[in-house]
């Protein structure tokens, strides 16, 4: 149950002048996505996006503004009611379904419904808000693009782009302005790293390999055990060829022509180690001369609202 904090909306930005035209910036989008780069694009409008949400009832007193509350004693939320004050077992509380009430979408962020990203966009239509929700195209990339969406003096950046044949949409830092930035930022702590230790790290799409020293056969620690996510099922500390790659039990399409997959250091994920060629369908064949921890920069698309996702930055 998510409560609903009310806001005094600030009539900051009026809807015009926009800083791009709708119809220039909605054609561009759905121009790229469509041709170069092959993601399929929606703009639907932005007001009527978002509902009231169902209530909670305390059946005792009647009040309809049940909280999901902090208690500290137990260290997690719990229902409580504003009125009695107090925290609700189960048996007192009601679902009370909301009438059809349209609420201010606020940042409506984009969503991945089936194979194909959905923007929101236009004016909210809430009596005595004069916001907006604008799309801001600010970079793109080879495999991805970058948008700011605007709404009430809020805005956020968000990488749109295709990770394993699959689009996703994820929120990233305001500072970042280009998608090369956005991928950098995105790129986990392990690779991160690397870079800082200078080392030549290869990159296939959302996969990136490490170079390491030791021969991945050489030391069999964690023994022989079945790899979370492989189909056919394959093990640890063998060497295969011409296998999937799989990173924290996601079997991906890319294949390497040596493999072997090991616990990761520091982590609780495996990894696998690569060697010769990987092979994917939308990408160049990468060729790795030695032994690579392979390491999958997976890219997350939460739910569509501010309402329910956390800002990162
Ligand atoms: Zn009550
Ligand atoms: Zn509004
Ligand atoms: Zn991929």
């Amino acid at each position: 149950m998510v409560t609903q904090v009310k806001e005094p909306e600030k009539k900051v930005d009026s809807c015009l002048p926009r800083i791009v035209p709708r119809e220039q910036n909605a054609e561009e989008l759905l121009r790229l996505a469509a041709g170069e780069l092959g993601i399929p694009v929606a703009i639907r409008p932005y007001w009527g996006s978002r509902r009231e949400p169902n209530h909670l009832q305390h059946t005792v007193c009647g009040d309809d503004n049940v909280l999901d509350a902090w208690d500290w004693e137990g260290y997690m939320t719990r229902p409580w009611c504003p009125r009695c004050r107090r925290f609700l077992p189960e048996e007192e509380i009601k679902v009370a379904p909301m009438p059809h009430k349209w609420l201010c979408p606020r940042v409506k962020y984009p969503q991945v419904q089936g194979d194909t990203v959905i923007f929101w966009e236009g004016e909210c239509g809430m009596k005595g808000h004069n916001h907006c929700q604008s799309i801001e195209l600010i970079d793109v990339g080879d495999t991805a693009f970058l948008v700011r969406l605007k709404a009430g003096g809020a805005g956020r950046n968000f990488l749109i782009g295709k990770d394993d044949g699959h689009p996703f949409a994820t929120m990233v830092v305001r500072r970042v302005t280009t998608v090369q930035d956005a991928f950098d930022w995105l790129v986990p702590k392990l690779i991160r790293e690397a870079y800082i230790l200078g080392k030549e790290v290869k990159r296939q799409g959302d996969w990136f390999f490490i170079p390491v020293e030791e021969d991945p056969l050489k030391r069999q620690n964690g023994g022989t055990i079945p790899v979370l996510g492989s189909d056919p099922r394959l093990y640890t500390n063998t060497l295969y060829h011409d296998v999937h790659l799989i990173y924290n039990g996601v079997q991906t399409r890319h294949i390497g022509s040596m493999v072997v997959h090991k616990g990761l250091i520091n982590t609780t994920y495996g990894a696998p180690r690569v060697k010769g060629e990987v092979r994917a369908p939308d990408h160049p064949t990468l060729t790795l001369d030695s032994w690579h921890i392979g390491v999958r920069r997976r890219s997350g698309s939460g739910s569509s609202d501010e309402s329910s996702q956390q800002g990162v930055d």
